[in-house]
């Protein structure tokens, strides 16, 4: 009957309706979605972070996520200075990867950006040319990838401490909900960073940024110290040391039983400890694992003397007193969860590594067989740093010890500057917060 056709034919026309719907919705996830990558060309070494976002929400702040992550094998791109065409090739491994981990459909829509830090500083201001030549290296390598390239350039110091914080403070989602900001420590192996909002109205313009996100207003004190990353600070302390016998260095921040024979030059040949005319005579370097006397030592890399600002963290550069809770990221977390000291009070930490230190070198290597030797070597030098650093140099306490926290990552997305750098450059935190949606309590 005519009815009976009717109801087939309506019949026929939702199925339709339905699966045209069906098909709509299941088109690719990836569509949905967007990617970006930053490369953090570090002193030590190059790491590739690969973010991902939703492609409608990108103005929502934490909805950005680390994907994937690749280190980069060997050495930071600085150490090509003496073999440029090498800096760009080092990446390609790790930019396949990247290759794999974004859809090949949006290949052309990622961007990728790489930043320097104080590793290239350092050797732009001892070789520029061989500087030039390297961020040329990685520009090509960068440029022939699928990939939609956005620049290689060297980041400041200031920079390095401002996207840090902006970072740690998306990623815990403190913009959006108006949440008091939490500062952020970075120690690399070059400089070493420290950021955040002091309700001190700054004396010094340097080292002051404003940012106004999501509608709030912020005022940050930031500092980066060149040559006060741990390896470059480590180089320091000896270079210290061995200005008063040029052959033997007996070192309490090693611990007993290490002695290597070590160039000059493995000293002196940076920027940040003054040079030597003999760069390739040798000197043993002999541990004694002496906690106090190690301290004493670092203590001096520092001037905590002079100041003409209200106060000083040292040499000379102006610091408000610390406010508020501080995340400690990169090499401080490294040291400091080796070490497990993430949680220990200041004097809990500084007898933990008292004990440590003055350990011998032999029953070290015994209980840690895996770790590589430079690193295990160093745990003692690195952890006394940074506990002065933190006590004596930003003047941390023991009362407010604990508002540091030792993080590596905040929501599987590791603490760093990249993301807050991708968030800048994308445009993806705005200044004002956007309207609160209808039917919602925001
Ligand atoms: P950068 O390459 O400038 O970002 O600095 C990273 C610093 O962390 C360097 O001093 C590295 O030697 C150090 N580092 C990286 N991984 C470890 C680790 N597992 N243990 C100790 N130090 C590390």
């Amino acid at each position: 009957s005519p009815r009976t056709i009717c109801i087939i034919f309506l019949f026929i026309a939702a199925v339709v309706a339905l699966m045209t719907i069906a098909i709509v919705q299941s088109k690719p996830i990836s569509q949905k979605y967007k990617y970006g990558i930053v490369l953090d060309a570090g002193s030590s070494h190059t790491s590739v972070y690969i973010y991902e976002w939703p492609a409608e929400k990108e103005n929502n702040t934490g909805m950005v996520r680390q994907l994937d992550t690749c280190d980069v094998e060997g050495k930071g791109i600085s150490s090509y200075a003496n073999n440029v065409s090498q800096a760009g090739n080092s990446l390609k491994k790790c930019m396949d990867k990247a290759k794999k981990s974004v859809p090949k459909a949006k290949h052309g829509d990622t961007p990728v950006y790489l930043g320097a830090t104080a590793g290239m500083r350092l050797l732009s201001m001892e070789n520029k040319r061989a500087s030039d030549e390297v961020m040329a290296s990685v520009e090509r390598t960068l440029r022939n990838t699928p990939f939609d390239y956005q620049g290689a350039r060297i980041i400041s110091g200031q920079e390095e401490g401002a996207f840090g914080w902006i970072t740690v403070n998306y990623l815990s989602d403190n913009f959006r909900q108006a949440k008091p900001t939490m500062g952020a420590l970075d120690l690399g192996g070059a400089s070493t960073q420290i950021t955040f909002v002091s309700k001190q109205s700054s004396v010094s313009p340097e080292n002051s940024i404003d940012f106004r996100l999501y509608g709030k207003d912020y005022q940050l004190y930031t500092h980066s110290f060149l040559c006060y990353g741990k390896d470059q600070v480590l180089k320091l302390a000896m270079a210290h040391q061995l200005e008063t016998d040029e052959y033997i260095l007996h070192d309490p921040c090693f611990h007993p039983g290490y002695k290597v024979n070590k160039s000059l030059g493995s000293v002196f040949n940076s920027p940040c400890a003054k040079t030597f005319d003999e760069p390739s005579r040798t000197f043993t370097h002999i541990g004694e694992g002496k906690w106090e006397e190690c301290r004493n030592s670092i203590r001096k890399v520092f001037n905590f003397s002079d100041c003409s600002f209200s106060s000083c963290s040292f040499n000379r550069v102006y610091q408000p007193k610390v406010e508020g809770m501080f995340g400690a990221f990169s090499a401080y977390y490294f040291v400091m969860n080796f070490l497990n000291l993430t949680t220990h009070s200041l004097e809990e930490s500084k007898m933990s590594l008292s004990k440590y230190c003055s350990t011998s070198w032999s029953e070290i290597k015994s209980n840690h067989p895996k770790v590589k030797d430079k690193y295990l070597a160093e745990y003692c030098f690195s952890a006394t740093y940074i506990l002065t650093l933190l006590e004596d140099g930003y003047k941390f306490t023991p009362e407010n010890w604990n508002d540091i926290n030792f993080i590596d990552k905040i929501e599987n997305s590791n603490a760093g500057w990249t993301l807050g750098y991708m968030l800048n450059l994308t445009n993806m935190i705005p200044a004002e917060a956007p309207d609160t949606p209808p039917l919602t309590n925001g």
